[in-house]
Parts: structure tokens; sequence; C-alpha cells
């Protein structure tokens, strides 16, 4: 049931920054051939030529806005183009938003959904007709959230965001299947990344309390030992999907979250 990523492709959205940066790193330490496409072209571009001088690899940096249909093609078509297949799209890219319902801006709502919901279809599409093409399947992996199944205050799009994108793993699991594509989500609780880290002070203002306690009584409160999930326990559980050789596991939740969701 186990395999391996080595000399596998696999696509990262959002790698240039956090989470899917030491995602790309450890896929590139086993062996993988890392795509890394993001907003930022001139950060990916550095991160892929350190892969590639680290660890011997190939990686390829692409400019990928995964709102918008025309450049998540072009950025998977260069990496069909370049490797030859993708074994592995991992759907990461992602933005925070802070603010109570009554007071979201309805722009910032439909950009947040935009970029976690209409980024993991669009690029969960044009990477799935890769697979279907090649005829070897794939695995997909999408970064949800403890906000894939519970809810916290003033987080109202990402929860409803990382909520559906649940929904939409399920779906492709339905869907994949015949072509030998699976589709799993990983749910980390709180990471340091810079996402979390520009959290701290906002949260601290909306909910007018110190910092210290946004980490302790509001990131943390919820889970069994007040532990944050590590850069790399995410990797980790990327890794396991994308080396899975079966649809053993497909359509589920890998909640990373130190107990705060028990399932
Ligand atoms: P981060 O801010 O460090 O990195 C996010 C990356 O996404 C950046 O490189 C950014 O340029 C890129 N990005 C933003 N908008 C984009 C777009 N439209 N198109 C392409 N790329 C875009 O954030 P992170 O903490 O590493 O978060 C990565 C993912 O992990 C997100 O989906 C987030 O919701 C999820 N997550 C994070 C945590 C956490 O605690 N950090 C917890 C659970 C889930």
């Amino acid at each position: 049931m186990l395999g391996n990523v080595k000399d596998k492709v696999a696509v990262i959205t959002g790698a240039a920054s956090g989470i899917g940066k030491h995602m790309a790193e450890r896929f590139a330490e086993s062996g993988a051939h890392v795509v890394i496409a993001d907003l930022n072209l001139e950060q990916a571009n550095v991160v892929a030529e350190e892969l590639t001088a680290k660890f011997g690899v190939s990686a390829l940096g692409v400019q990928m806005d995964v709102t918008s249909e025309e450049q998540v093609n072009a950025g998977i078509d260069a990496a069909f183009t370049k490797f030859g297949k993708i074994d592995v799209l991992v759907s990461n890219a992602g933005i925070q938003t802070i603010a109570p319902i009554v007071e979201f801006e309805f722009a910032a709502w439909k950009r947040l959904i935009d970029i976690h919901l209409h980024g993991t279809f669009l690029t969960a599409k044009a990477a799935m007709k890769k697979m279907i093409e090649q005829g070897t399947g794939g695995s997909v992996i999408v970064t949800g959230s403890i906000h894939s199944v519970e809810a916290s205050k003033n987080k109202s799009a990402y929860v409803a965001a990382k909520h559906a994108q649940l929904g939409f793993v399920r779906a492709i699991a339905k869907e994949g299947a015949p072509h030998n594509i699976r589709a799993n989500l990983i749910g980390p609780g709180f990471v340091r990344t810079p996402l979390v880290d520009k959290q701290i002070p906002e949260q601290a203002k909306t909910l007018g309390i110190s910092e210290e306690d946004v980490v302790k009584k509001i990131m943390l409160g919820e889970t069994v030992d007040g532990e944050f999930t590590t850069l790399d326990d995410v990797a980790n559980a990327a890794l396991f999907l994308a080396g899975l050789e079966t649809n053993v596991l497909t359509g589920q939740s890998m909640l990373l979250t130190h107990g705060w969701h028990m399932q």
C-alpha cells in the first residue's frame, strides 16, 4: 500500500511561502520533482532554484494566481510539458481575513472564497485532466484546516471555504476513482507561518485581548496539549498521502490538530 514519491511530479500551489514551501522542500528531499506554483513568481523561482541546488531534483517555478483559469491552465500545461506527467497536486494556496460577519466586506468574502474554493476547483480540474490523459491517475491533496470541520468566530469566509473544500474532495474521490485518482484533505490546526503571524495582532485587536492570550486561548486553547502543529507534521501527512499506491484512503480528512477535533 505504501509507496514513496521518488521521481513523482508534484505541483504545489502557494509553495513560495509557509506550509507549501516546506512541503516542496520535503518532497524534493524525498526525490520528487516539484512545481512551485504561486502568485509570487519571483519567490517561486527562488524556491525552485534552492531546491534544485540542494536536492538535485528538477524544480520549476510558475506564475499562478489560482483564481485565474488562464493562469492555472498555463501553469499546469507548463508542468506537464516539462515533466510529461503530473502525479500529485497539492492545492494549498490560501489567505485569511479576520472580521465579524456583520462587518465582513463582501469583496473580502468573495476574494477568500475565490482563492480557497474556486482555486481548488480550477487547479484540480486542470490537473485531473492530465492525470486522466497520462493514464496513470494521481493524488489530489487539499490543504484544508481544522476549520474544514470546526468553526471559529471572526473567520466566517474561511470556515465556509474550508468546509466546502472537504465536500469537493469527496466529489473528486467519487469522480476520480475510475481514473485511479484519489483525493484527500489535510486539516492542520495552527502552524506558525506568515499567515498565522499576521493573524495574532489582528485577532488581539478584534477581540480586545493580548497577543499572548490569542496564542494560548484562541489558537491553542482547544488542543489537548497547547502545542502548535509543525510544518513537518503537515509535510509528512502530504508525503504519506502522495506515496499511497491505492485508493484505500480517498475522500478522507486527516486532521492534524493536537486533539482539537476528534473524529
Ligand atoms: P502563507 O501566507 O505562508 O502562504 C500562502 C502562499 O499562498 C503564499 O506564498 C502566497 O503568495 C500564496 N497565494 C496567496 N494567494 C494566492 C493565489 N491567489 N494564487 C496563488 N498563490 C497564492 O500561508 P500558510 O500558512 O502556509 O497557508 C497555506 C495553506 O494552509 C492555506 O490554504 C491555509 O488556509 C492552510 N492552513 C494554514 C494553517 C496555519 O496555521 N498556517 C492552518 C490550517 C490551514
